[in-house]
């Protein structure tokens, strides 16, 4: 990478000097940095906001708090502290890379985008800013609030992830790697927001090219967004003597790993509907109709019947969390339905 002066980006000295001064305290920027809760935290944060996801963390380092301790835990117990954040393969790969880690690393974290990428679930852009943000590894990983600064800057309608990557990584001060890059991210999360950029507070604006052509938020120009899939599911609630029939779901498939109630593609029969609940991932809404009936029938392969409050000590999604919510309650107020 060809490093240019910091005179080709006069911005960059007064973004950095922002930064020092006004950055927010998180768990992963405490010095001296720690590259596995960086890498954890990255990995949140392709999840959940910022704010969002400093308890996970923490509640997530109370159980793990090193890549050895996270590299011995069983799967449940790993799917149960990532509870709430969705995407739970992303926790499955956590677990398998931190056995990597430990087995062929030395228990150490890789300091190249090379060695990250090779790990289970590190992509380019996590392995990028893994990098710089653990070990001032001189790239850049671009996410969508750098692309945002970086077309408004040089009032670009569009800049795709590798055309920002050579514009800006070549800007990268020698040994700031890190705060270079979050203090790009960090300015598009607070100042250079989507909509009503904060121009009037923005370390940059001297140098800013949206700003000087008078509507900064016409930069980059907006993409239609796909209008969300829409999935209906029966939530299948067999009961047995005030307990509820859970299975496991399989790797492969969605929420896998995690215990549930079977989602059925049509909504049976018989049994007593409770209100639906409606559950948005990205990219589709699943509207789950929870089914509630007595048991009999086929069983289930590894279905386990278990009271509501023992659900609560089994990973769970959120979606079956609020089924569950729903069945308790029901539960609870004596409706149980009987066998026939
Ligand atoms: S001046 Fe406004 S548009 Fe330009 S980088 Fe700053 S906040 Fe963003």
């Amino acid at each position: 990478m060809k490093r240019k002066k910091p005179a080709d980006a006069p911005w960059v000295r007064p973004l950095l000097r922002w930064f020092e001064r006004d950055r927010e305290e998180f768990p992963w920027r405490r010095e001296p940095r720690d590259p596995y809760v960086v890498w954890v935290a990255e990995v949140m944060l392709q999840q959940t906001q910022v704010a969002a996801a400093v308890p996970y963390l923490e509640r997530w380092l109370r159980h793990f708090p090193t890549v050895a301790r996270l590299a011995r835990a069983d799967a449940d117990r790993v799917l149960k502290a990532w509870e709430g954040l969705g995407y739970y393969s992303r926790a499955r790969n956590l677990l398998k890379a931190a056995r990597t880690i430990v087995r062929d690393c030395g228990g150490v974290l890789p300091r190249t985008v090379e060695g990250l990428r090779a790990l289970p679930g590190i992509g380019d852009y996590s392995a990028r800013s893994i990098a710089a943000l653990a070990y001032g590894t001189p790239v850049l990983g671009v996410d969508g609030n750098i692309r945002r600064v970086g077309a408004r800057l040089y009032a670009l309608p569009s800049l795709g992830d590798r055309e920002a990557r050579d514009r800006l990584e070549p800007l990268m001060p020698a040994g700031r790697a890190g705060p270079f890059t979050e203090a790009l991210m960090e300015l598009g999360r607070r100042v250079c927001k989507p909509r009503g950029p904060l121009c009037g507070a923005c370390p940059v604006r001297r140098w800013c090219a949206a700003l000087s052509a008078g509507d900064p938020q016409a930069y980059p120009a907006g993409a239609p967004k796909a209008r969300p899939r829409r999935e209906r599911k029966a939530a299948l609630v067999r009961v047995r003597g005030g307990r509820v029939g859970l299975v496991k779901r399989g790797e492969g498939e969605r929420l896998g790993g995690l215990w549930g109630f079977p989602l059925l593609g049509r909504v049976p029969r018989g049994g007593k509907r409770l209100d639906p609940i409606i559950h948005a991932y990205s990219g589709f809404t699943l509207t789950a109709v929870p089914v509630v009936v007595a048991e009999g029938g086929e069983a289930y392969e590894g279905e386990r019947f278990v009271t509501p409050g023992e659900a609560l000590d089994l990973p769970l999604s959120v979606l079956d969390r609020k089924v569950m919510e729903k069945v308790a309650k029901e539960l609870g107020a004596g409706n149980a339905p009987r066998r026939k």
